[in-house]
């Protein structure tokens, strides 16, 4: 039998709701059951791969190369599964489908309406998954926040299903109780407002997890309980915390899992989280640090510095930094001022080493260049992710084998040396203005050569990677940029392209056509970056 808990949010965005569903799904994992989790994305994008990651955060993909929300991406490093297109829903790919279904007649004859038949396609694809995944627990986290115009056809499909199956359905509200500094004071009211929206669509929370700077006390709960209709039990403290790999952990302190199960009238068949507990411990007591500089150019908007473009990168880093028994220090550097004023560079000596992380366009594209020039010449580890590793080829191309012009189609459409070219497929697709779910994406198999860094890192000849790009390295120029000394360590046996290249006599210069970050786990850190951690340390 499935179960399927709905996390809703209440107050505003941002206070960790995907973290939070997240944390439940590894509690209930460390009771013994198998969970999986969908994300609902209130938007019409049909997926997140046509926006900008300043607007939305990083593109996540899935192994199937589905382009996704980044809560998939925290899914996957709590859950330590694999979870694909069937694991995120917009309003979009809803529409998509009910409209399908309708040209074909589908719905014989009956008129199609908003309501019931758009919240009934989303019960469809909310239990698919759960079959699919085998799941006991399917948790499904609705984006966005209570009382949200967008989001209430999905507020509609969770009641629809707690009224056909009260026993198997539950829903957890994440919401937030601010402590206004003028008043110093926590303030339950705009939760207790919350509570009051969701019950007008029909929901009434069965757990709060109260998201706050501080631990919520007594006086609070009572209030909260009173106001809201729950069992003081009910409420979870979830403080601010150092690290989100606490949370699950900050959870159990308040019997969250074991709440969860009595509602559901089951019994717990393994136990809790130990290894995971293990873990966050021996995190906390890491010492010893490295200075990682990350040159990208998605992170500035106004007055604040975003992180949330390269999520999987930052965790990528702690993880391999945990395994190297190190935490990192990571500064966000904007590629732009190495154009602007070439001395900037020098800075880049402080760092222990430096990644240059995927990206699309020009801009910003000859600041990364000369920052991967710098790492070259002065040793200075250094790690490319797809963006990263085009135009280390570009760079080397220009700066050892002396092709002045040498660039990247992507940057220069009529490219003299276009070393990075356009993949034939996507020329067309480009032309076409197909631009939607159509680059080269999600796992592709890659042989490795022995005796490189990569192997080294992989131990393996075989493996398999993330991508998500359209240009990729052009092989009339590979014999050229091999004999300069460039070692294409990794490539793609059915198409013969390349996937890893790299530097010999250097501590760690390395860049790959995927994005290896996707597929670091907590538990499980990727071998790529394990190595770059390591050589950077030795810096
Ligand atoms: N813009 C490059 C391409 O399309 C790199 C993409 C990326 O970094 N994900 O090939």
């Amino acid at each position: 039998m499935t179960r399927y808990i709905f996390i809703i949010g209440g107050v505003m965005s941002g206070v960790g709701k995907g973290v939070a569903t997240a944390s439940i799904g590894k509690i209930l994992q460390g009771k013994g059951f198998s969970v999986t989790a969908i994300k609902i994305d209130p938007y019409v994008n049909v997926d997140a791969g046509t926006m900008n990651p300043i607007e939305h955060g990083e593109i996540f993909v899935t192994d199937d190369g589905t382009e996704c929300d980044q809560d998939l991406g925290n899914y996957e490093r709590f859950l330590e599964r694999s979870l694909s297109s069937d694991n995120y829903i917009t309003t979009g790919r809803v529409y998509e489908a009910v409209i399908h279904k309708e040209r074909n007649l589908e719905y014989e004859g009956k008129c199609v309406e908003v309501v019931p038949h758009i919240p009934e396609e989303v019960i469809s694809r909310i239990k698919r998954a759960g079959q699919k995944d085998k799941a006991d627990f399917v948790l499904i986290e609705i984006g966005g926040t209570v009382g949200e115009y967008q989001n209430m056809l999905f507020l509609e499909a969770a009641r629809m299903m707690k009224s056909s199956i009260p026993e198997s359905v539950l829903f957890v509200l994440v919401s937030y109780l601010p402590v206004p500094h003028m008043i110093g004071e926590m303030k339950t009211k705009p939760t207790q407002t919350a509570v009051r929206t969701l019950n007008t669509a029909g929901i009434q929370p069965d757990i709060i997890i109260a998201r706050s700077e501080l631990p919520v006390d007594e006086p609070r709960k009572n209030k909260l309980s009173l106001f809201c209709n729950l069992n003081l039990a009910d409420i979870i403290s979830a403080p601010d915390v150092e690290s989100i790999y606490d949370i699950p952990i900050n959870f159990e302190q308040d019997k969250l899992g074991d709440r969860i199960l009595e509602k559901f009238g089951i019994k717990r068949k393994g136990q809790d989280l130990r290894e995971w507990r293990r873990l966050v411990a021996k995190m906390h007591g890491l010492k010893k640090t490295v200075r990682i500089g990350i040159v990208g150019k998605y992170f500035q908007t106004g007055n604040f510095t975003l992180m949330d473009s390269y999520i999987s990168v930052l965790e990528a880093i702690k993880h391999a930094s945990w395994a190297n028994g190190c935490i990192p220090e990571i500064t966000w550097l904007s590629a732009e001022q190495y154009t602007r004023s070439p001395k900037a560079l020098e800075a880049l000596q402080e760092f222990d080493g430096i990644i240059v992380p995927g990206g699309f366009g020009s801009r910003g594209a000859e600041g990364k260049i000369r920052a991967i020039q710098f790492c070259r010449e002065n040793k200075i580890p250094f790690f490319g992710l797809c963006l990263g590793l085009q135009l280390a080829v570009v760079e080397f191309a220009r700066n050892v084998c002396d092709l002045k012009d040498a660039t990247s189609r992507e940057l220069k459409a009529r490219a003299k040396i276009p070393v990075i070219d356009v993949m034939p497929e996507q020329e067309v697709l480009l032309k076409e203005k197909k631009y939607g779910g159509t680059m080269r994406l999600g796992a592709y198999d890659c042989i490795i050569q022995k005796g490189t860094k990569a192997f080294t890192a992989y131990q393996k000849t075989k493996i398999s990677e993330r991508h998500r790009h359209r240009y990729e390295l052009n092989n009339e120029y590979r014999d050229e940029l091999e004999e300069a000394g460039m070692i294409m360590s990794g490539v793609n046996p059915d198409r013969n392209l390349v996937e890893i290249a790299e530097l010999p006599n250097h501590p760690f210069f390395l860049g790959t056509q995927f994005h290896p970050e996707f597929k670091s786990h907590p538990m499980n850190p990727h071998p790529l970056f394990v190595e770059f951690i390591k050589a950077s340390l030795k810096k």
